[in-house]
């Protein structure tokens, strides 16, 4: 079984096709990136992933689970955003701990697990601070501690570093790659960024005007692009 299949999926918004045919599957544990020019349909897709936007036709399961019609606190994914959407009035820990009350997790777990993510994403002692007393790529970190919390099967991304400044980028690209191997969690990571793609993940999904144009590891698409585009947008690295 995968952990994300996506079959003949297709999205409409008026007469304009967001996304068109879409047909891919994520094992457990792997870490995809999704790339494409802006426009491409990258944010669509990984919106129906997470169940906030219904595809016009077709399926989308998550560990075997179709996704639409599911109410959110049981879809087994999580989504981290650009812009962070942490609660600002509340403390790290509170932020972290946010959804695991929606879920209503004892108090002691709740407390356990608050703790064991503080450490993961080494902000050890920063429980108690609010989230505008942190800088940047600390924040980074509080959305990344909330979205693991508790222990979801994907966690989604859509461009989250990129804010950033080149430096931090790096650096939390690295995290994110140490935290998916620690957590075994599969990783649906958007970018536009060509970089970005080919160091962070195991497979890409190259996309444009809406159409899958390839899939395939970093090697492969660098090595046998299968199209103009494939090879062009891989190629205009800077
Ligand atoms: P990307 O994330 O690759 O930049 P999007 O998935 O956001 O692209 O958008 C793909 C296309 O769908 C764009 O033409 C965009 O304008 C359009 N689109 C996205 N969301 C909506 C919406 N809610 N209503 C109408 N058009 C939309
Ligand atoms: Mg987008």
């Amino acid at each position: 079984m995968h952990t994300i299949e996506v079959e003949n999926v297709t999205k409409e918004f008026g007469s304009l096709v967001a996304v068109e045919d879409a047909n891919f599957q994520i094992k457990d544990g792997e870490f995809v990136s999704i790339l494409g020019p802006s426009g491409s349909g990258k944010s669509t897709i990984l919106r129906m992933v997470a169940g906030f936007e219904t595809p016009t036709t077709g399926s989308i399961a998550i560990e075997g689970n179709e996704v639409v019609g599911v109410p959110p606190f049981e879809r087994n994914s999580n989504m981290v955003f650009q812009n962070l959407a942490l609660f600002p009035h509340l403390t790290v820990a509170e932020n972290i701990e946010y959804g695991l009350k929606q879920a209503n997790v004892d108090k002691e777990t709740r407390q356990k697990r608050v703790s064991e993510m503080l450490e993961t994403v080494r902000l050890e002692g920063y429980g108690d601070r609010q989230p505008d007393e942190l800088s940047g790529g600390e924040q980074q970190r509080v959305a990344l501690a909330r979205a693991i919390v508790n222990e979801p099967a994907v966690v989604l991304f859509d461009e989250p570093l990129a804010s950033l400044d080149r430096k931090l980028r790096q650096h939390m690209q690295f995290e994110l790659q140490r935290i998916q191997a620690e957590t075994g969690i599969t990783f649906l990571y958007v970018t536009h960024d060509q970089d970005i793609a080919l160091s962070i993940s195991d497979r890409m999904i190259v996309l444009n005007e809406g159409a899958i144009q390839q899939i395939g590891t970093v090697e492969e698409l660098y090595n046998a692009p299968m199209s103009q585009f494939v090879a062009d947008f891989l190629g205009d690295l800077n």
